[in-house]
């Protein structure tokens, strides 16, 4: 960081709000960071309000800075990180609730609040929050907001966006924006508050939210399901939608993903299992008994075994397990690379016999797992990390896999964006009309292209830089492999 500006930051913000990049390196990257991805900032700068973000981007836009907005740093796509400069807005001083009315089901609050003390919140007035990341702990709200985080709930209760009534941004030049608010309904304008959920920081700092919450479930069951293979697996889960019934999560883990974390699992599986479906029934005591065993019912023709399962901590013991899936994969072979992609569910079973049919193609073992509710898929080819040839070849994998998710009528990720890991599938899955209309959309907000270039979308900035290799400043690493 330069003594200029330095001087010129604190003359802003105050020294609270500076951090020293070099002395916080956590600044330079986020969970890709096993993967090898770290970036380079001019500074960091932490405002403590809307108004000294506002300032921040009008100075930035001064002087052509590039911003990064970061929450929590969770994001499994590298899109908090600063890839060549410029300077990190970590969200991470508007941590305040701004206020709070169970009775309205609602909350407003700062974007830097953390994931996990909204569903605190929410839970102690008997309310949910439903969305679920799995890094609720360090995930701030305004990141869950920008990536339009999903989660194993989003099967019955959906993403992020079904639950931002209001957003409070700062866009280009340093203009504050408020668009929707706490009421539920709102058809006046365009819905620019939808359009920021899922921007990616590429359109704008948001600040602020106005969450929409729900009664909270009165209690939680489990259904497993065990099957030999994936199609009498993907037949049971495609009966269940097919049969009316919303569990609040339905997941599946197939192959070597449910070997490698077999030893885990909580209750002893059936030898042959090769396709494990796990289910999350809630409701009211009698509702979630009587919808689990319909559950029970739709997965039970083709299984091995299909059981409501209970007992004491099983709850915490299956998502101890869940969060241990995607490490016990990585140790087959030291490392792997998993990517979010998602199809439309009646094609669920061949997107999973597609990535196993990707991976023999390329001489790498693979399996995938996910939220089969919602056709999406953690397809993942294992590799060794330190084998050149293995990196390169799940590299290659991975773009083949993109393009048969494609041509499955999918997308090239579910719920973790594209960032800057996956910024090059932007114009495979769009085309010229939709990349132009998505162009022409970031313009508006952001005139000179300042705010995340490089990520989600071509950088204007250059001549197409964002299609160009990173920067010396990233030691891109793909062999460590990420996923969840
Ligand atoms: C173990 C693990 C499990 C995960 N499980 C899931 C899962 O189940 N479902 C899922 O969807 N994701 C999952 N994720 C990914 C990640 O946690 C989520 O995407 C989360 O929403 C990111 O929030 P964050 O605050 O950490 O954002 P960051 O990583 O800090 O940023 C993510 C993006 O949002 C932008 N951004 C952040 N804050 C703002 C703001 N205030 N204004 C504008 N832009 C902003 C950044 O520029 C960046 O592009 C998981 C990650 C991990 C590490």
């Amino acid at each position: 960081v330069t003594a200029g500006l330095w001087a010129d930051l604190r003359g802003l913000l105050g020294e609270d709000a500076l951090r020293d990049p070099v002395a916080s390196p956590q600044y330079l990257h986020d969970a890709t960071d096993w993967q090898g991805l770290r970036g380079r900032a001019d500074a960091v700068v932490a405002p403590a309000s809307t108004e000294e973000v506002a300032r921040l981007v009008e100075w930035c836009y001064a002087r052509q800075v590039a911003i990064v907005p970061r929450g929590g740093g969770t994001g499994l796509s590298g899109g908090a990180v600063p890839i060549d400069g410029g300077l990190v807005c970590s969200l991470e001083r508007l941590n305040q609730v701004l206020s709070f009315e169970p009775e309205l089901w609602r909350l407003n609050l700062q974007a830097g609040v953390t994931t996990d003390r909204v569903h605190q919140l929410a839970r102690n007035s008997g309310l949910m929050f439903p969305p679920d990341p799995g890094a609720a702990a360090q995930s701030h709200i305004g990141g869950n907001i920008a990536c339009n985080a999903g989660g194993p709930r989003g099967f019955k209760y959906g993403a992020t966006r079904g639950y931002v009534t209001g957003l409070t941004a700062v866009i280009g030049g340093g203009r504050i924006i408020t668009v929707g608010g706490p009421t539920r309904k709102d058809v006046a304008g365009y819905d620019i508050c939808s359009l920021m959920v899922g921007s990616e920081g590429t359109l704008g700092v948001m600040t602020e939210a106005w969450l929409r919450l729900i009664p909270a479930p009165q209690c939680t069951v489990h259904v497993v399901g065990c099957y030999a293979d994936v199609a009498a697996g993907v037949e049971a889960v495609l009966r269940v939608p097919g049969s009316g019934l919303v569990p609040a999560t339905l997941e599946y883990f197939e192959g070597l993903c449910v070997e490698a974390s077999r030893g885990a699992f909580p209750l002893s599986l059936p030898p042959h299992t090769r396709f494990l479906v796990v289910a999350e029934v809630d409701g009211s005591t009698a509702g979630a008994a009587a919808l689990s065993t319909e559950v029970v019912e739709a997965l039970e023709p083709g299984a091995i075994f299909a059981e409501r399962v209970e007992g004491p901590g099983l709850a915490s013991s299956l998502t101890r397990w869940r969060s241990g899936v995607s490490g016990a994969v990585s140790s087959i072979r030291g490392g792997k690379v998993s990517e979010d992609i998602a199809v439309p569910l009646d094609r669920l079973g061949e997107a999973i016999l597609m990535t196993r049919a990707v991976g023999v193609e390329f001489g790498l073992p693979s399996c995938s797992w996910g939220h089969a509710g919602d056709g999406n898929l953690h397809a993942t080819f294992m590799m060794d990390k330190e084998d050149r040839v293995d990196v390169a070849r799940a590299g290659e994998a991975a773009q083949e896999l993109f393009a048969r998710a494609l041509a499955l009528g999918g997308s090239v990720s579910g719920e973790h964006g594209l960032g800057w890991i996956k910024q090059d599938q932007f114009q495979r899955q769009f085309g010229p009309g939709e990349v132009a209309i998505m162009t022409a959309i970031k313009a508006v907000f952001d005139p000179d292209g300042l705010f995340n270039p490089g990520k989600k979308l071509p950088d204007r900035r250059g001549a197409d830089q964002s299609m160009a290799a990173p920067s010396p400043t990233v030691v891109a690493d793909p062999a460590r492999g990420i996923g969840q």
